[in-house]
């Protein structure tokens, strides 16, 4: 499981096992309490996302579920991230067409994203004085947001410093 997990990942404080536990103990327990199914399929690609903290794209989890499964097809893939997406146990990117796995799935929450262009990681932070000023600036427009997500590209720390 950990084969495919690239070292830049890995940082001196960082130690990624645990977010993957984290996350995976988060993700069942989570469904045992809301009563839906974390079906193997689900499960899987749920590990693959959080295989790292880089956006994966739909097609390359196809690539990474096949050798375990023959049988997976793109459909099986989209309806297991959109169980994922409606769970909250994931992120769309919306600027790269891609997922990454959601760091506090246990609340529905606004998101920051802060995507780096150079090693595709993804930092999600939850800004609360940020969201707070657009909540204004969307009422004194009279807009009602549906979705709120920023993305921010550019140089994450760890490029920065190279
Ligand atoms: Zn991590
Ligand atoms: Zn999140
Ligand atoms: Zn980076």
């Amino acid at each position: 499981m950990t084969a495919r997990f690239t070292l830049s990942d890995q940082t001196a404080e960082h130690d990624h096992n645990q977010c993957i536990r984290n996350a995976i103990a988060t993700a069942e327990d989570l469904c045992i309490s809301r009563g839906v199914q974390l079906t193997p399929i689900r499960h899987k690609i749920l590990e693959l996302i959080w295989n790292s903290h880089k956006a994966v794209k739909a097609y390359d989890l196809l690539d990474l579920i096949r050798p375990s499964n023959d049988a997976a097809k793109p459909a099986t893939v989209y309806r297991a991230l959109d169980f994922l997406l409606e769970q909250g146990l994931i992120h769309r990117v919306e600027s790269l067409n891609a997922f990454v796995g959601c760091r506090s799935s246990g609340t529905r929450h606004d998101q920051l994203l802060l995507i780096c262009t150079v090693c595709h990681n993804v930092e999600e932070r939850s800004a609360p004085q940020v969201f707070l000023a657009l909540a204004e600036e969307m009422q004194s427009a009279l807009f009602s947001p549906q979705r709120k997500t920023i993305e921010i590209h550019g140089l994450c720390k760890s490029c920065r410093a190279e």
